[in-house]
């Protein structure tokens, strides 16, 4: 039989009901009390990391739970992670970068709706969490609503519904049914993973809207090290009349800071060199883009590419390197 952690971080899958609303309560023990089938299924053994509705899930737990992997990696066969789902995308793409090429499975699932609610998804993404991280392929990924989603793919689509999750401008690995698996991708590992316990979580995101003041395009260049800029369509910067946003940028690559141009739109990428808005920044300037990857992605790059240099050349060597699938647009 497999011997899984499960890595319990808080989330609605483990929340009761408090005055104010959901709150995460429930312990992994608590959780799998609901589920006794999981123990047909294999061993587990169970850590209690955190217990956090995911809004409150900031880069040092996304650190803290790649050491926990870390520490127990040899002693299991395979992971899984309970989280909120609000920002599991970010943290699934987060420890893709932190823990990479793992043999092993890496999942990362929640639910919608609480474990005891009558009805409720928590049980079959349980179920199917385990049963992926005992048959499953090595990696970091999302098993939520029967799909498995790579975990540099993801993003939360739906706020209310059982199907949360998508995985954009990439297929689902694999589906689960009736605790059948079918692997449609074998995501690509090494012998064993390699781990990276620092980021440079110094990094910002800028979602432009019509109208939006220079200012705080150099206010976000000036605080940052790392400005990621969620622009419109396949990706430019306002030329207004009064100006001042190519100035902004330039001023800020200038000074060393490592600009992202990305998009907004849910599907297909960037493509800055459509346009002129877009274009003519590509030409001019040592900025980055990010082509088909997702933002989520893009912030938990750039945050794990800063921790180890902010050279520009090096930066946008390891940007442009795929890594487990994350991007595919390749660079010439
Ligand atoms: N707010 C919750 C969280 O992200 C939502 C959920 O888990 O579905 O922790």
């Amino acid at each position: 039989m497999k011997k899984i952690l499960m890595i319990a971080t808080g989330g609605t899958i483990a929340s009761e009901m408090t005055p104010d609303g959901l709150a995460p309560e429930l312990n992994p023990q608590q959780l799998l009390g609901f589920i006794p089938r999981i123990a047909e299924l294999c061993r587990v053994e169970c850590l209690q990391l955190y217990s956090l509705d995911s809004t409150n899930i900031q880069p040092k737990h996304w650190l803290g739970i790649a050491a926990a992997i870390r520490e127990n990696y040899d002693a299991y066969d395979g992971f899984v992670i309970s989280h909120g789902t609000d920002t599991m995308a970010y943290t699934a793409a987060a420890l893709s970068y932190l823990v990479q090429g793992s043999p092993k499975p890496i999942v990362l699932t929640g639910a919608q709706k609480p474990i005891w609610f009558d009805s409720t998804d928590s049980k079959r993404n349980l179920t199917d969490a385990f049963i992926y991280a005992c048959r499953g392929c090595g990696g970091v990924q999302i098993v939520f609503n029967g799909r498995v989603i790579q975990g540099t793919r993801a993003r939360k689509t739906y706020s209310k519904s059982f199907q949360a999750f998508s995985s954009v401008n990439y297929p689902d690995l694999a589906v689960l049914q009736d605790e059948h698996l079918l692997q449609y991708i074998r995501s690509e590992c090494s012998e064993a993973p390699v781990f990276y316990d620092k980021l440079n979580t110094n990094v910002g995101l800028l979602k432009l809207i019509p109208g939006t003041q220079k200012e705080l395009v150099e206010f976000m260049a000036r605080r940052y090290d790392g400005l990621i800029i969620e622009s419109f369509g396949v990706g430019g910067l306002p030329e207004y009349e009064h100006g001042g946003f190519y100035d902004a940028i330039r001023g800020a690559v200038e000074q060393g800071k490592i600009v992202v141009m990305t998009t907004q739109v849910p599907n297909e990428g960037s493509d800055l060199t459509v346009y002129h808005v877009g274009g003519h920044l590509k030409s001019t300037l040592k900025l980055l883009e990010a082509y088909d990857m997702t933002t989520e992605a893009a912030v938990a790059k750039l945050m794990w590419i800063l921790g180890q240099t902010c050279d520009f050349n090096e930066v946008e060597r390891l940007f442009y390197a795929p890594v487990a699938k994350d991007i595919l647009y390749s660079v010439e």
